[in-house]
């Protein structure tokens, strides 16, 4: 059986974006499956979704990424094989294309699973990745009006978190996940952002570390979205997986693993998992998540908002 989902974020996408945001979760799923159906692996066809949502100016992942307080773009990312329990993630990487082959590169080229800033950027030099700007016009556009609040006083603040989020769920919305299954059983899970608008500089959040943002067993995976300082605090991705292997259906593992957040923690988040049969769950408690999956037996990529 195959089978891919994508999201692209939890959070609010403003009205303007919410077309191309489902156009590109939509082609991220069709050109996953499309790897898929070559016979690839599923390692490959979570690459590639990955990195067609990071080359999507209208995800915060890659190019297009959120900025950091003073304007730059760090980026963190992480892909893991559930069969052998082998992950690579990278951690607040500057001037890089696609952080998720980087967080690929770690797995299979070092003996770590998580390199960081300086690091990882050396790394990726040193291996043959481009020096590559990712901040777009539009971002630094929004970056410079939110500043403007900042330096006016008002309410962009990291000590009102929650408060913030909640009153703009937009500084969320746009990081990118993929989980997919293939033919020889294989999970695997991906996620990729710029983090949270305004973060401060060397800020890490949920997505490269694993059991929090990205996780795969044999049972199942998951990638999570949404505010990292609450996945983090829930292990989100893990507590998916946990209940996928406890026999939970991959719908119900989604929607209670959210329902624990929201309860114990009270912060914006959402996620997606596929189990080792195929079936796929997907859950938020934020306005919006674009979500698209395919697997066998459908003819077109689902897709909603
Ligand atoms: N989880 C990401 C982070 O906190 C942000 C997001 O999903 O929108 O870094």
């Amino acid at each position: 059986m195959k089978a891919i989902i994508v999201h692209g974020g939890s959070g609010r996408f403003k009205q303007h974006k919410i077309e191309r945001a489902k156009k590109g979760v939509k082609r991220a799923a069709r050109e996953g499956f499309r790897i898929l159906l070559e016979g690839k692996s599923a390692l490959d066809a979570c690459e590639t979704a990955v990195k067609v949502l990071e080359d999507d100016p209208v995800f915060n992942a890659g190019t297009g990424a959120v900025l950091t307080i003073d304007g730059r773009c760090e980026l963190d990312a992480a892909i893991m094989i559930g069969s052998s329990y082998e992950a690579g993630a990278v951690g607040g990487v500057e001037r890089i294309k696609n952080p998720i082959s980087l967080a690929r590169k770690v797995m299979e080229e070092t003996d770590h699973v998580l390199l960081v800033g300086e690091g990882a950027r050396r790394f990726a030099s040193s291996i043959g990745f481009e020096d590559y700007n990712p901040i777009t016009e539009e971002r630094l556009q929004e970056w410079k009006k939110l500043r403007k609040k900042l330096e006016a006083g008002e309410d962009v603040r990291w000590k009102k978190i929650r408060t913030l989020i909640k009153k703009h769920p937009e500084l969320l919305s746009g990081t990118v996940g993929c989980v997919v299954l293939d033919d020889t059983g294989e999970i695997v899970a991906g996620t990729s952002t710029g983090g949270v608008f305004m973060k401060l500089l060397g800020r890490v959040g949920d997505t490269p570390m694993l059991g929090v943002g990205t996780y795969a067993t044999p049972y199942g995976g998951a990638s999570a979205t949404g505010l990292g300082e609450g996945i983090m605090r829930m292990v989100l991705a893990k507590t998916v997986t946990d209940f996928i292997q406890m026999g939970i259906s991959a719908q119900d593992a989604a929607q209670s693993a959210i329902n624990l957040l929201t309860d114990r923690i009270g912060t914006g988040a959402g996620v997606i998992a596929i189990d080792r049969r195929g079936n796929i769950g997907y859950s938020k408690n934020t306005p919006d998540m674009p979500v698209a999956y395919i697997k066998d037996g459908m003819d077109e990529v689902e897709v909603f908002i």
